[in-house]
């Protein structure tokens, strides 16, 4: 299948990497973009949207919580209504809860792993069917520098981002002779409201140490997005997109 022809849903994409993402795909040319977002008050969907509608491509916003099961098998035919097959699937909705460990709660450690593990289940389950029947498929999704380096504050997100890269791992080997490939982009330090939290004197400090002497930008993730969106013959790997803060 060529990129004109697909299909793409990006996840989490009102706003930050996944806004970057689906409008790199409308600019790459592919057919429709669909733009899922938390059901909310706030119409940062429906700018991502119109941005894309801007850019002469087919857009439409499918609301719901990635995190749950059923409402994302409601939105897949939602989907299908309007995309038809979802050929490119990009895994991005994420959020931090972020605590020490030892006043980290329950609740805290769960509502990450759901929104952050469990939606990668719930959409690959979802809309891997679609992609088996035309023999073709991208599936790519986000972990984070985390994963492998660990943080402080982080136990949650770190081992939410690490499962992300097994799990895609996985499906990579699943479904590598269908015409499917599965990949995980591993950002490092990305300039989006995700980063703003951080306190100022950890986030000067971090700067510094990124041997390209910058932050990521939004961007940067959405050019290894389509990178691997455009590769058949990438699976199973995770692109790390950090500036070289860890090799
Ligand atoms: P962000 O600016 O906080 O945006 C996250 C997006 O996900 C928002 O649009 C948010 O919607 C949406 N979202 C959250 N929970 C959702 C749910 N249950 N269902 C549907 N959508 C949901 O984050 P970002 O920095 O762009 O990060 C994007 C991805 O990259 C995440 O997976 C993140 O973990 C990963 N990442 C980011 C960095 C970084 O430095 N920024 C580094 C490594 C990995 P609302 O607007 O409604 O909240």
């Amino acid at each position: 299948m060529e990129l004109k022809d697909a299909a793409v849903l990006v996840t989490g994409a009102g706003r930050g990497i996944g806004k970057a993402i689906a409008l790199a795909f409308a600019k790459a040319g592919v057919k429709t973009v669909l733009v899922n977002e938390l059901p909310s008050e706030s119409n940062a969907a429906d700018e991502t949207v119109l941005a894309i509608q801007n850019l002469g491509v087919l857009a439409e916003k499918v609301l719901w919580d990635v995190s749950d099961f059923k409402a994302t098998a409601e939105a897949a035919d939602t989907c299908k209504l309007w995309a038809g097959t979802v050929d490119i699937l990009v895994n991005n909705a994420g959020i931090t809860r972020d605590n020490i460990f030892i006043r980290m709660n329950e609740d805290a450690w769960d509502k990450v792993l759901d929104v952050n593990l469990k939606s990668v289940f719930n959409c690959s389950r979802a809309f891997l069917p679609g992609m088996l029947k035309n023999r073709w498929g991208r599936i790519i999704n986000l972990s984070s520098i985390v994963a492998f380096s660990g943080n402080p504050g982080q136990a949650n997100y770190s081992a939410s981002k690490a499962a992300v890269a097994g799990l895609t791992k996985s499906l990579a080997l699943e479904y590598a002779g269908k015409g499917i490939t599965v990949n995980a982009i591993a950002p490092g330090f990305i300039d989006t409201d995700m980063t703003k939290k951080i306190p100022e004197k950890i986030f000067n400090d971090l700067v510094a140490k990124i041997p390209v002497k910058r932050m990521g930008t939004a961007d940067d993730v959405a050019d290894a997005a389509l990178f691997l969106a455009k590769s058949s013959y990438i699976t199973g790997t995770v692109l790390h997109v950090n500036g070289g803060l860890y090799l």
